[in-house]
């Protein structure tokens, strides 16, 4: 049994806690890269601009304390046309022990920094570590938030193998169409993200393979309304439709 709980905290292929979105169907030759753990004042806007070089679309899973204090930043991501999605407030490890009232708080708390920031609000909630759990999932669906998951995780933030030239082999090795790809703009405990000694060979693969990345809400289409920022606003119905409001002259 214990092994089961740990295969579903850890595996959002699993399905055994939470379904979170994955990867794509593949044959639309597009992927989805995705930033966790920014944004950071350093590495941030140099990967802007390398995407920008590229052509290339992404979506930034970022910390509500980090985007907090760097709001220009999740500004700038927004402002070139890049996802922001909402990987919580504090990034604690013991987010999936958390009760599901103080992650809903928490998650809140992240999606209002990012709306007073960048004027947009997230869809997507990757939980901290890739921990998904029942909480976690009753938590992101009061907060009007879908779990994000991933099909590849590079480890480019992982304590075993921290080491940029097997992750670069890692991504050659493993990139599909349709996959949905984790690598970090932001490191925890002091470290340096390795992200620019692997982020050039990554987007030189994509061109290679003729892969275009795309942001979540390009990948999964795009919401039908806005999405709520907490259960009361999820209660109120929106507005009827207006076809004939244009006037006719
Ligand atoms: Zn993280």
């Amino acid at each position: 049994l214990c092994g089961w709980i740990a295969v579903g905290l850890l595996s959002p292929r699993s399905g055994i806690f939470a379904r979170p979105h994955l990867g794509a169907a593949p044959g639309a030759r597009r992927v989805a890269l995705t930033f966790d753990d920014g944004p950071d004042p350093e590495v941030t806007p140099r990967v802007l601009a390398l995407l920008a070089a590229h052509h290339q679309r992404a979506t930034f899973f970022v910390v509500g304390a980090r985007a907090e204090a760097h709001p220009e930043l999740v500004r700038a991501i927004v402002a070139a046309g890049h996802g922001v999605g909402n990987h919580s407030y504090a990034h604690a490890w013991s987010t999936p022990l958390h009760s599901t009232a103080r992650l809903a708080g928490e998650l809140v708390r992240a999606q209002a920094v990012i709306q007073r920031a960048a004027g947009v609000t997230p869809r997507w909630f990757r939980p901290p570590v890739g921990l998904f759990g029942p909480r976690v999932e009753s938590a992101a669906r009061r907060a009007g938030l879908q779990l994000c998951g991933w099909t590849l995780r590079s480890n480019d933030a992982s304590l075993y193998g921290y080491d940029a030239v097997r992750v670069r082999a890692r991504v050659r090795a493993l990139l599909q169409d349709g996959d949905v790809i984790v690598l970090h703009d932001g490191a925890e405990g002091g470290r340096r993200p390795l992200l620019m000694e692997i982020l050039p060979d990554v987007l030189a693969l994509l061109d290679e393979r003729a892969l275009r990345s795309v942001t979540l809400d390009e990948l999964w289409g795009e919401p039908a309304a806005p999405q709520p920022l907490n259960a009361t606003a999820a209660a109120a119905p929106p507005d009827p439709p207006h076809p004939h409001r244009r006037s006719a002259s």
